[in-house]
């Protein structure tokens, strides 16, 4: 016997207590009086340590169901080594359930805020958002784009018109079926821009840009007002500003809900250009097609155009550099299949 330590003995199942040294060989564990008289002694295979509890005693029961309790911490955690492991895996499957069930608690709380509560918070930010501030939205990105990129088109009057009669068409459509609020000020601009290229492109307030680029390399009219339904299509979901205000966070929408929008609506408006940095989400290009496809069909118009579309594209392009369009909208497969689908089922 080597190694002890002071504490005191209850005896089973009483408070009667008295004071004593354990001293342990590793094998077995002895218990003397003060005396030096050797008063118990068990195979430390019988023993049961308690687990450690901040700092209250140490318990160890042993084989006759007696408790030592100590102080010495240390000294019990020695004794503990063989049963090290198999305490730490008991002690985790005390634990453990509550520790995993609150982790998946966090995990799905910041889950279910994300998922839902932000959708939520961007949703009442749209509803609170002044028309006059989404106008201003669009004419403040268009000042943008004309001082930066853009400039007059050079189309051709009856080319624009005739683009402008598929337009009307295709909005008067929309609001036939009462999609999109009613309140937006639908327009079609025609933009030259060598730097932009081929694209065409919408403003929450409902101006929609196209640029002389994409209509002389696409000249099928079926094909440009399938990509003008697609547009209208983002216009009337609401996803320039869904993209833009889910940007803003958490703290920007509180703070803008709150009613601290001056500063943040005008750095949007300021910042018109915003726009043209954002690109949507695939949740959002599928929603704009199908709005397209069923835009198209109310038109009496093939609503393959915007298949068409990407066709052309493919066509034209293969896997070369896409037009700047495909960028902002990248057509991927699942897309065309939901298109597609959207075709077959009449
Ligand atoms: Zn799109």
């Amino acid at each position: 016997m080597d190694k002890g330590c002071i504490g005191r003995r209850f005896a089973a199942h009483s408070t009667v207590f008295e004071e004593c040294r354990l001293v342990s060989d590793g094998e077995r564990l002895e218990i003397y009086s003060f005396e030096n008289e050797l008063t118990y002694s068990c195979s430390k295979a019988a023993i049961t340590i308690d687990p450690k509890l901040g700092s209250i005693d140490r318990k160890i029961t042993l084989a006759d169901h007696s408790i030592f309790e100590t102080s010495d911490s240390d000294f019990v955690d020695s004794l503990d080594s063989k049963g090290a492991f198999w305490q730490r895996i008991a002690r985790l499957e005390s634990f453990g359930p509550h520790l995993i069930v609150l982790a998946i608690a966090c995990v799905v709380g910041v889950f279910a805020v994300y998922r839902y509560g932000l959708p939520l918070l961007v949703n009442a930010a749209i509803a609170m958002t002044p028309v006059e501030a989404i106008e201003f939205m669009d004419s403040g990105t268009l000042r943008s784009l004309d001082s930066l990129v853009t400039s007059q088109s050079k189309l051709a009057p009856d080319r624009k018109d005739e683009l402008q009669g598929l337009f009307t068409i295709l909005v008067s459509a929309q609001n036939r079926a009462g999609e999109g609020s009613d309140k937006k000020r639908y327009q079609l601009l025609f933009r030259n821009s060598p730097r932009i290229g081929p694209n065409a492109f919408a403003l929450p307030g409902g101006t929609i840009v196209m640029t002389d680029q994409l209509v002389k390399r696409f000249p099928d009219n079926e094909l440009l007002a399938g990509v003008l339904a697609h547009e209208l299509g983002h216009v009337a979901h609401q996803h320039s500003l869904k993209q833009l205000y889910r940007a803003l966070g958490m703290a920007g929408l509180v703070a803008l809900i709150a009613g601290d929008s001056g500063p943040i609506l005008e750095d949007l408006i300021l910042e018109g250009n915003a726009f043209l940095l954002l690109s949507f989400s695939r949740q959002h290009e599928v929603e704009a097609d199908a709005h397209s496809v069923k835009l198209m069909r109310d038109s009496d118009m093939n609503p393959a155009g915007i298949i068409k579309f990407f066709e052309a594209i493919e066509k034209k392009y293969g896997g070369s550099t896409m037009p700047s369009w495909m960028s902002t909208h990248p057509a991927t497969e699942d897309r065309i299949n939901a298109i597609k689908k959207l075709l077959e089922a009449q």
